[in-house]
């Protein structure tokens, strides 16, 4: 059974002690088995707080980030590429300590938009600092994602078949191609393509909207993209991300562009996003079975 994520986002903008347990506390009520926690700033989580506020209530955590231009690890300047290498360990320690095992997101280049095409040397760069880092996660059990991202958010990586490609060069078990509906919806030919491309090398999945708010309002073929989860017999993680001008992050959702007020009432979205996931997985699955006899 795949576990069901929610990303903190849709409860909180910030972290602390309060807003942790508020955000833990509301995943678990809306039926989640794990918190997708943003690290882009690692030094801001309480590791020791944060794990016992999830061990209270019983829920699953993972991490996530996207380096900025001051930290890209796909730079050619060897001094950002140190800067983060240092950011991506200190977010690993973080993962470590929280007791996540995942740690994803745009691991591999800035979260932005790129003015210039990726070089080879940058390329390289990055494919050594996430081998190290992949290493070191393996010995704690934590699973690597590279999330595959819309072109105005990275240079690197836009389709499935470039993460492929880039995992391919990392050469470690623990790195899993990580697929966003938002972003495939700008850049694959579809929803079916992808996953298939991916196959037992997708290891997360970002479900979110096309104008990301509520599920099933906007343009994304959900039905195709649960069916080709089924098709592979993916047993990851699923996780609803969603962004309103109603929770803010300082810093995510202006990378993000989250300009508009697409929700107001984050325990009524995520209680429909967990029902609208667990109603494509069993459609698909029915299907599937029907397909298949
Ligand atoms: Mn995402």
């Amino acid at each position: 059974m795949n576990q069901i994520g929610v990303h903190a986002l849709v409860w909180v903008g910030g972290w602390s002690e309060a807003e942790c347990r508020r955000a833990i506390e509301s995943s678990k009520a809306a039926g989640f088995d794990l918190i997708e926690i943003p690290v882009l700033d690692p030094s801001t989580i309480d590791i020791d707080m944060t794990r016992q506020v999830l061990q209270s209530v019983g829920l699953q955590a993972g991490c996530s980030l996207g380096l900025s231009f001051d930290t890209d690890i796909s730079s050619v300047d060897p001094a950002i590429v140190a800067a983060g290498d240092r950011l991506l360990h200190q977010a690993l320690e973080v993962a470590r300590g929280i007791g996540a095992n995942y740690l994803g997101g745009i691991l591999y280049s800035a979260l932005g938009k790129y003015s210039q095409m990726p070089t080879r040397e940058g390329r390289a760069n990055c494919v050594n600092v996430l081998r190290g880092l992949a290493r070191e996660a393996a010995a704690d059990g934590i699973t690597l994602g590279l999330e595959t991202v819309n072109r105005y958010e990275s240079n690197l990586l836009n389709t499935a078949e470039q993460t492929i490609e880039m995992i391919d060069a990392i050469g470690e078990d623990n790195v899993v191609v990580h697929l966003d509906t938002y972003h495939m919806n700008i850049e694959e030919s579809g929803f079916r393509t992808p996953v298939l491309t991916a196959g037992d090398r997708l290891g997360y999945v970002h479900v979110g909207e096309s104008h990301r708010g509520y599920l099933g309002t906007g343009t994304i073929d959900f039905p195709t993209l649960f069916d080709a989860l089924a098709e592979i017999n993916y047993q990851g993680t699923i996780t609803f991300e969603s962004f309103s001008s109603a929770v803010v992050s300082p810093n995510l959702s202006t990378t993000l562009a989250i300009w508009r007020n697409l929700w107001s009432d984050g325990m009524h979205l995520a209680r429909h996003a967990r029902q609208f996931i667990d109603q494509g997985l069993r459609t698909a699955s029915r299907s599937l079975a029907e397909a298949n006899p």
